[in-house]
């Protein structure tokens, strides 16, 4: 039998990668995770996890709070520590190319260094999108940012605008307000797609002012960002199409999310570009799993993300155990399958 330097590899360590390092080590797979800057992915950019099941800080005797909800941070941390203490190996580097020899996994990082696997978990998760629009790229950095807990403190008491529709938006929106009462949040639509219980916060939060129908169409400044171009759109018949320009501080950018999907091009995918698998989370070549935001799915949520990486590292056990003992790999329904 071929020697491995690991019987799986994971790709990538936010909730999906961490949780499946942690179920892979504890089945006793020699398990190997690569991350290219710190564990935690995106839930790091999260101030408090309020949504998580059973993560609702302490509290008294009489009930009441004396600390909140756990931080994406924290959350992280303790994750990375959990599965550290499993077994599982980390390496910090970036992962370039992905090949399968045989029915082995073999990567390749930025530092040349190669290893090989007999199952392979994709945890890569998605990026932040950008707007695409003049200014953009010019401002980022000097008030254009999309991570509201590492930028935010910058701008306390500034006029913060913040761009999307989605429960980013609306969650960063009040994160944002908690530091400066002059939040615009501007959406290209005459309806949110975030979740109604966000959505109501916003509209009851003073700090807050939603502007519909409104899209960015120029960012601008000298060495700073100082102003918006805005458009009141009439895509829906409501609104006039005329520009004005908004003075501003900082613009805030969460208008959804890209999958990095970049080593695995001959996969399946949904026609978002997100990987396709079936209900083992296992993708369409055999013995290489995703899980996680990179997975097509309806409700990304960091314990969708979580318990995606425990099915993944579970069904990954059991296709690496068939694999050792010559047997047919367990398969489901195919799914994913071309
Ligand atoms: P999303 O749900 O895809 O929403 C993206 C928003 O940005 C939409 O409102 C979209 O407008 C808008 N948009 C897209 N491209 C745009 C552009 N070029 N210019 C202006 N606006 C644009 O993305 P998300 O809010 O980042 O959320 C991603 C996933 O993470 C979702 O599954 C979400 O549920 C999850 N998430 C959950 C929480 C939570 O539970 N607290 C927090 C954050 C994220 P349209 O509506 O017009 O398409």
């Amino acid at each position: 039998m071929q020697t491995c330097d690991a019987d799986l590899i994971i790709i990538g360590a936010g909730p999906a990668g961490l949780t499946a390092a942690q179920y892979g080590a504890r089945a006793n797979l020699r398990t190997l995770v690569f991350e290219q800057i710190t564990p935690g992915g995106q839930a790091l950019t999260i101030d408090t996890l309020e949504n998580y099941p059973g993560n609702v800080g302490t509290r008294d005797a009489e009930g009441k709070p004396l600390a909140p909800p756990k931080s994406g941070y924290d959350f992280s941390q303790d994750l990375h520590r959990q599965a550290l203490d499993f077994g599982a190996r980390f390496i910090a580097a970036q992962v370039e190319t992905l090949k399968t020899e045989g029915d082995l996994f073999t990567i390749t990082t930025e530092h040349g260094e190669t290893k090989q696997a007999i199952a392979l978990i994709l945890a890569t998760g998605a990026s932040h999108r950008t707007l695409g629009v003049p200014g953009e790229a010019q401002f980022t950095g000097r008030g254009v940012s999309y991570c509201a807990t590492c930028d935010g403190p910058f701008f306390r008491n500034k006029k913060i605008v913040v761009a999307g529709g989605g429960d980013a938006a609306c969650d960063e929106a009040q994160y944002l307000s908690r530091l400066s009462p002059r939040v615009v949040l501007v959406h290209r639509r005459d309806r949110f797609r975030a979740q109604d219980s966000l959505v109501e916060r916003v509209r009851n939060n003073p700090r807050i002012e939603v502007r519909l129908n409104t899209i960015i169409r120029e960012i601008r400044g000298e060495q700073t960002l100082s102003s918006l171009i805005l458009e009141h759109s009439d895509n829906t018949g409501t609104g006039t199409g005329q520009t004005y320009q908004e003075n501003a501080d900082a613009v805030f950018v969460f208008v959804g999310t890209v999958p990095q999907t970049s080593l695995v091009p001959g996969l399946k995918k949904d026609a978002a570009g997100y990987i396709v698998t079936d209900q083992r989370m296992e993708s369409s070549r055999p013995g290489l799993f995703a899980a996680g935001d990179v997975r097509s799915s309806p409700f990304r949520q960091v314990v969708v993300a979580a318990a995606e990486g425990a099915i993944a590292a579970h069904c990954a056990a059991e296709y690496i155990e068939a694999w050792k003992t010559g047997r047919r790999p367990v398969q489901g329904p195919g799914a994913a399958r071309e």
